[in-house]
């Protein structure tokens, strides 16, 4: 037997956007444990927006399990908030209810800022730095400064030990901004993971002094400065193998008939982000374009060259987003789409 340390996060009942929470208990296992061996757990709803404060007891349930090797026998085990009964969903808990489909795969592009003291890392102490240009992807001190390659080096390092689907890292078009990715089958999977992730690098930069920033527009809207999106790529086993121009035209009709369905899920404050400029649609307009940067949907190359076969791009989602969310209305949207009758080509 061992002592292992389980780190259960939850999602608070904060508006518009939850916080993660966490909390640690220790249990005995023979091995690592699995998620049938995890018992439920409770915690103080009165102190997160989720209870009055005379019967305050909200309960963890967990959901899905991950090794923290920066812990000895360290697990993080992701829950969903249920009423006092165990049984009954909580209303801030959106992972019960949304659709899921393990032929749905989902690429999140989580964007960020990493803050100190108040602005972005690497800013000076007064004014700018000199104009976005050279920060994308780019290299050396100048561009990049000392620490950042480090936090987002060993995230990705603590991502991959604890079994996510981390997919790659990039310094993003804004000083202090940089991205990550997250690939998950199903939406609650693949949103587990994003939910995960985003933990390990806020814990991770505790011990550098700096704050992860997922505001979509930290800078606000009228600098030159790009704002975070969590760009969320998509694909049914239908699109991946049988797709076509037909289908795909019938599924951008109806992203577009849902288009402020979409929006009102896919994270605060985006009118500040999706103005037209800084690679983004306008928030009111939907449109799509192959290879193009500057739509709502973007349309890899290789999905036209495959015969209308793959995965879509929606770039509207914000970095502040909640991937359950954000998952499930795609699904809903894409149920809407009949699909074609086999016999016709
Ligand atoms: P870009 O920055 O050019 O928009 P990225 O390489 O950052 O693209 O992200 C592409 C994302 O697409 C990755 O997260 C990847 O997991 C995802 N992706 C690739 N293939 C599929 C697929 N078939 N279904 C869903 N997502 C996919
Ligand atoms: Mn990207
Ligand atoms: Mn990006
Ligand atoms: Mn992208």
């Amino acid at each position: 037997m061992a002592k292992y340390k389980l780190e259960y996060l939850w999602l608070d009942g904060y508006e518009p956007v939850a916080n993660l929470r966490g909390k640690t208990q220790i249990k005995e296992f023979k091995a690592f444990p699995k998620l049938e061996e995890l018992p439920m757990w409770g915690f103080d709803g009165s102190s997160t927006r989720q209870a009055e404060g005379r019967t305050s007891d909200c309960m963890l349930k967990p959901v899905a399990v991950y090794p923290d090797t920066t812990r000895k026998n360290g697990v993080i085990v992701m829950c969903e908030v249920m009423m006092p009964d165990g049984k009954t969903p909580h209303p801030s808990n959106a992972r019960a209810s949304i659709l899921d489909d393990p032929g749905a795969w989902f690429g999140f592009e989580q964007e960020y800022f990493l803050y100190k003291d108040g602005k972005p890392l690497g800013f000076p102490e007064v004014g700018f730095p000199y104009p976005q240009g050279l920060y994308y992807t780019g290299v050396g001190y100048d561009a990049v400064g000392d620490i950042a390659r480090k936090i987002v080096e060993e995230h990705l390092d603590l991502c991959l030990d604890a079994g996510i689907n981390h997919e790659g890292i990039n310094a993003e078009v804004a000083k202090g901004q940089w991205e990550f990715q997250i690939f998950g089958k199903g939406s609650k999977s693949a949103a587990d993971q994003m939910w995960v992730a985003r933990y390990l690098l806020m814990r991770l930069c505790e011990k550098y002094g700096v704050d992860v920033n997922f505001h979509c527009k930290p800078l606000g809207k009228d600098v030159d400065w790009n704002g975070s999106g969590m760009h969320s790529n998509f694909s049914t086993t239908f699109m991946r193998e049988t797709g076509g121009k037909e289908y795909f035209e019938a599924l951008m009709a109806a992203f577009d008939k849902y288009k402020n369905e979409h929006i009102a899920v896919y994270g605060p404050d985006n009118h500040l982000r999706l103005t037209g400029l800084h690679e983004t649609q306008s928030i009111d307009k939907f449109n799509y374009g192959v290879a193009n940067r500057g739509a709502s949907i973007r349309v890899p190359h290789s999905f036209v060259n495959n015969d209308y076969k793959g995965y879509l791009e929606d770039r509207r989602p914000n970095s502040q987003g909640d991937p359950y969310k954000i998952a499930s209305r795609i699904l809903q949207t894409i149920a809407t789409v009949p699909l074609p009758k086999k016999s016709k080509k």
